[in-house]
């Protein structure tokens, strides 16, 4: 059996790391089992779902590093969930309902008084063929339920009844349908609310592993039995914990908080969001892995763990630098040229800075510091003037290699005496203009007798 996963994102928001989870999940499971991978964009609120938003989660799953095979939308697939409705009614499994929200409402306060669970009382079941006719003759269209298989024999008697899969993240779950009210499946205005059609598209798409928040865990118990009334095999099902920020709030594509795009702009690379976006929450270590076989390797659904996983931006940061620190030249090669970080000793420039690097982008700075010095002039103390003049004199004749120097500042501590700080500190300024950063070792040949010359005080 081929595994097919799916990540089905409604497109009302730019995705966010928390988005990234569910699809990494799915896609790291295809990775996993020679599988494949649907894009799904769940659009039946027409209302809320923007084109712009469905290219932007394109954009983003590209650059994270997720292909999917192929890409569907629910607004284009309305007849065969109009199908799916009419088989459901024929065998009565799916029924008109009349209430409107106000009468609903009264209804569960009664319930509540009576200290019963605040469920749909199936009402509507009962309706006579003339009372249907006269809601109709009011101008009232149904909104239809699915009648959820909690009884034995009468509807209007349910009782307890559970549901349980062996959750592959989560192990064994259970959902009682008797404290579930019928969930509504088609509006009033005829439109489909997102029960419905995910299980349909499920089905005609041969998904077999459904991989998603753990928030879809009571739909899931509605939903494997959809999939028996359409007479079909429920798939394997997976429920992860959903990332928080570190005040415990959920994420939301309506916020922006976190979204893919961001970070991006932010400098955080793929494989940096990747990495914690699969990890946390895990019992595995977060560790910055540099593609998506290597991340492959260290997800296993089974590890995931069952609470929520708060996590603070700041580890992204931390995650960014070793991404970076491991970054070969052919993969950074293209966005550096993109920074103006060209030409035949870029390679070398690369390996000498991306230990020292927050965000790739920052190797222009270090690139403008090689080829032209320090962006200003650091003021200096008489004797650190007196110490740098000296030095530079010292400077060797080229060529210049990586231990260029290590002669060249031992022939100044011999000259001057100083070491240590004394010695090092007014070189890296006078060089870099800065008080940290890459070895000097590696910068000294990229700079070249010429250019150091011209940093002499
Ligand atoms: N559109 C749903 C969501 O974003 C999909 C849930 C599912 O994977 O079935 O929550």
């Amino acid at each position: 059996m081929t595994v097919i996963v799916r990540f089905a994102p409604s497109p009302t928001g730019y995705i966010h790391i928390g988005n990234a989870r569910t699809a990494l999940f799915n896609w790291l499971y295809a990775m996993q089992n020679g599988g494949q991978f649907v894009l799904r964009f769940d659009d039946t609120d027409v209302e809320r779902s923007r084109q712009e938003y469905a290219d932007a989660t394109l954009y983003d799953l590209h650059w994270l590093g997720i292909f999917p095979d192929q890409v569907k939308y629910q607004s284009q697939r309305f007849d065969i969930y109009a199908a799916a409705v009419e088989k459901l009614k024929a065998k009565g499994l799916l029924y008109p309902c009349y209430e409107t929200e106000e009468e609903l409402e009264l209804r569960r306060k009664i319930r509540r008084s009576r200290k019963l669970p605040p469920v749909y009382g199936r009402e509507a079941l009962s309706l006579t063929e003339e009372e249907k006719a006269a809601f109709e003759a009011e101008g009232r269209k149904p909104h239809w339920r699915f009648l959820l298989p909690n009884y034995a024999t009468d509807p209007l008697k349910p009782r307890s009844t559970k549901v349980s899969w062996v959750d592959i993240i989560k192990g064994k779950q259970t959902v009682d349908l008797a404290s579930l009210s019928d969930p509504v499946l088609v509006r009033e205005d005829g439109t489909y609310l997102y029960t419905l059609p995910s299980v349909v598209d499920d089905i005609d798409l041969g998904i077999t592993h459904v991989m998603r928040g753990d928030d879809h865990v009571t739909n899931t118990g509605v939903q494997i039995e959809i999939f028996k009334a359409l007479d079909a095999e429920p798939p394997v099902f997976g429920h992860h914990n959903l990332l928080t920020t570190a005040s415990g709030e959920g994420l939301s594509k309506r916020s922006g908080a976190l979204s893919i795009g961001g970070l991006r702009e932010d400098g955080v690379e793929p494989m940096s969001i990747a990495s914690l976006a699969v990890l946390h929450g895990t019992s595995e270590n977060v560790v910055a892995c540099h593609n998506m076989a290597e991340l492959a390797q260290h997800f296993d659904p089974a590890t995931v763990s069952k609470s929520s996983a708060k996590f603070d931006p700041d580890e992204l940061v931390t995650l960014n630098k070793t991404v970076l620190h491991g970054m070969s030249f052919a993969d950074a090669q293209d966005r550096l040229g993109a920074h103006g970080v060209s030409g035949d000793r870029a390679e070398e420039f690369w390996l000498a800075v991306r230990g020292n690097l927050d965000r790739l982008q920052d190797a222009a700075g270090w690139w403008r510091i090689v080829r032209n010095g320090p962006a200003e002039a650091e003021p200096l103390s008489e004797e650190d003037t007196e110490f740098l003049r000296t030095a530079f004199d010292l400077l060797p004749d080229e060529p210049w290699d990586k231990n260029t120097w290590k002669a060249w500042t031992a022939a100044v501590r011999e000259s001057t005496g100083r070491k240590g700080k004394q010695l090092f500190t007014p070189l890296r300024r006078a060089i870099t203009g800065r008080d940290s950063g890459p070895e000097l070792a590696d910068l000294l040949p990229l700079i070249g007798r010429e250019s150091m010359l011209a940093r002499r005080p």
